[in-house]
Formats: structure tokens, C-alpha cells, sequence
């Protein structure tokens, strides 16, 4: 049987698909032209977060039986369409939740302290210590919206800074909240009282803009918002507006509506209190290696029945 990767996954996944007698092609950067123009030769589909299933593509995949996708967010796969034609898609949800976990306790940090425009000063041979003043998490309210397992793995480590933790989550049970330490609020108290606002929900029909300019408008002044979930959960262009008004004070960003986030469509160009990222969440070796071994699994699962 033959596989398509067509995302840039780790080498151990392919591996362990050749050692079980799998074909294996990786062919990464195809459009959906050139996804199009291939497809029909493959049984299984392998992508990371670059590649779009799109119906056109499914249409196409004659003899494809399954999709597996290296990561855990699914937005980015038809899975409606897949269904329909008796295509399993499968993912693989837990081995990079660490590493995004850690990357946004990274980005809180990066954000509060300044250190990305303040090592950018020191390079340009400045040493200027006023201007990157920080602020202290101990004691500042974090509301997490989204506490399944990297919104979880937030409130832990935040609690660990001395931070308080409030969310909201309408699908989680109260005693979940009590288990993990976190108020549970509802969405517009969460918005109104917290000093540091993260999301980590899916994208999903209901979370689509669910953090817009309306949303932005309730928050503190001087809050500070981080989305490393899915771009299309916030609208960034409403948070540029907010970061260049002072509202917000400060922003980081991991995921983008539109990615990559070419210049032209960057809306934070010229501000210095946001910390942006290109959607590095997962990009830990071991979350990498996880992620295809447990994605080749998956398929490979699929593939036997
Ligand atoms: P999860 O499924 O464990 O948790 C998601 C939580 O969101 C659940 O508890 C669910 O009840 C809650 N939720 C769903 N709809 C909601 C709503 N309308 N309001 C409030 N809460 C809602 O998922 P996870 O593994 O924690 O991943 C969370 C997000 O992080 C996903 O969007 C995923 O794609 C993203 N992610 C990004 C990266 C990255 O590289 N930046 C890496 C891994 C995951």
C-alpha cells in the first residue's frame, strides 16, 4: 500500500511505516493543484498543518482510505466530506500538547519582560534598561479559555508562578475545575477580570472569531492576550487596533488566520509590544518525533482494519 506525507513530519513515523512494508512518498509543499494531480495513487494521506484536505482533494483521492494528521487540530482537514466517503481521519492529540503547554508559558514570559525587543536593543548596541520595565505574574489574574489539555497544563504551571487561574470551559465538569484549582467563570466575567487572557480551545464553528473586537472591548485596560490555539479564534486585526490604542498592553501570538503570515498581511508591522511567532507551538524534537510515530500508528491501524 502506498502513503503520501506531504507535510514536513519526522523521519520516525516514515520509518516505521517502511519497516511495516508501506510505500512511502514524501512530497511536501504541494499545492492544491499539485495534491490534486497525485492523490489518486495513495491509500493514506499524512499531513502536518501546511496541508489542506480540501472536497476538491478528497474527490480526487480515489483510493484513499485514511488521513492522518500529525498534530491535533483537524480544522484543516474536510472531515465532513472524508466521512461521507468512508475515509478515517485520524490525529494525534497528545504527544506535542507539552510542548505547545511550554511554548506559551514561554511566550507569557517573552511577553511580560520584553526579552525579544530587548535582546533586539542589545544587538543594536544599546543598553537601554528603562524602556523594557516588566510587570510580575505572581498575583495576576490568568483567565484560560479552553481547559482540556494544554489549557489544564496552563493553569498548573501558571499556578506554579503564583499566578490566580480562571476559566471558562461550558464543556468541562465543575468538578474538573476543582480537580485543576481554576475558578470557573463564564465567558464575559472571564474577559472583564483578567489581567492575562489565553485561549486554548479548537476551532470549531463556535470558537471561529469568538475573540473579536466586541470581546476586546470588555477586557481591562492593560490586558495582556495570547493565542497559540488557531488563528481564526481571535480576530488580530481587532487586537493590533487594541495593542496600537494602549488598551491592550501587550499581546503574543503563535497561530494566524491566514499562514504563513506574509508582511502584507501582518497587522502588528510596527508595533513593539507584541511577541509573534510562526505557529512553533509543537516544534520540540520530541513532540515532533511523537506526533509521527503516533500518526503512523494510526494509519497504519486504520489501514488493517
Ligand atoms: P483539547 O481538546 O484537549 O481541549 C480543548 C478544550 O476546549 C476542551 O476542554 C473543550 O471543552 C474546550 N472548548 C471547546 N469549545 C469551547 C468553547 N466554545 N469555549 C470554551 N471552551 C471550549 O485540545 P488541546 O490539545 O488542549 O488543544 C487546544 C488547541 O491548541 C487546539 O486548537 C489545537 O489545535 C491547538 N494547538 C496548537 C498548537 C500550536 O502549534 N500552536 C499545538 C497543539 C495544539
Amino acid at each position: 500500500m502506498k502513503i503520501l506525507v506531504s507535510d514536513d513530519v519526522s523521519i520516525k513515523g516514515v520509518e516505521l511505516l517502511r519497516e511495516h512494508g508501506y510505500e512511502v512518498d514524501v512530497k511536501t509543499n504541494l499545492d492544491e493543484e499539485g495534491l490534486i494531480e497525485c492523490i489518486g495513487e495513495y491509500d493514506g494521506l499524512i499531513t502536518r498543518s501546511m496541508t489542506h484536505v480540501t472536497e476538491k482533494v478528497i474527490d480526487a483521492a480515489t483510493k484513499l482510505k485514511v488521513i492522518g494528521r500529525a498534530g491535533v487540530g483537524v480544522d484543516s482537514i474536510d472531515i465532513k466530506t472524508a466521512t461521507e466517503r468512508g475515509i478515517i481521519v485520524v490525529n494525534a492529540p497528545t504527544s506535542n500538547t507539552v510542548a505547545a503547554t511550554e511554548h506559551t508559558c514561554a511566550m507569557i514570559m517573552a511577553m511580560t519582560r520584553h526579552i525579544p525587543q530587548a535582546h533586539d536593543s542589545l544587538m543594536a548596541g544599546e543598553w537601554d534598561r528603562e524602556r523594557f520595565t516588566g510587570i510580575q505574574l505572581k498575583d495576576k489574574v490568568i483567565g484560560i479559555i479552553g481547559l482540556g489539555r494544554i489549557g489544564s497544563g496552563i493553569a498548573k504551571r501558571m499556578q506554579a508562578m503564583e499566578m490566580k487561574t480562571i476559566g471558562y470551559d461550558p464543556y468541562i465538569p465543575e468538578d474538573r475545575f476543582k480537580q485543576l484549582g481554576v475558578e470557573s467563570v463564564d465567558l464575559d466575567t472571564l474577559l472583564r477580570t483578567s489581567d492575562y487572557i489565553t485561549m486554548h480551545t479548537p476551532l470549531t464553528k463556535e470558537t471561529t472569531g469568538m475573540i473579536g473586537a466586541e470581546e476586546i472591548a470588555k477586557m481591562k485596560d492593560g490586558v495582556r492576550v495570547i493565542n497559540v490555539s488557531r488563528g481564526a479564534v481571535l480576530d488580530i486585526n481587532a487586537l493590533a487596533d487594541a495593542l496600537r490604542s494602549g488598551h491592550v498592553a501587550g499581546a503574543a501570538v503563535d497561530v494566524f488566520p491566514e499562514e504563513p503570515l506574509g508582511q502584507d498581511i501582518n497587522p502588528f508591522e510596527g508595533l513593539d509590544n507584541v511577541v509573534i511567532t510562526p505557529h512553533l507551538g509543537a516544534s520540540t524534537v520530541e513532540a515532533q518525533i511523537g506526533v509521527s510515530v503516533d500518526v503512523a500508528e494510526g494509519v497504519m491501524a486504520a489501514l488493517n482494519g
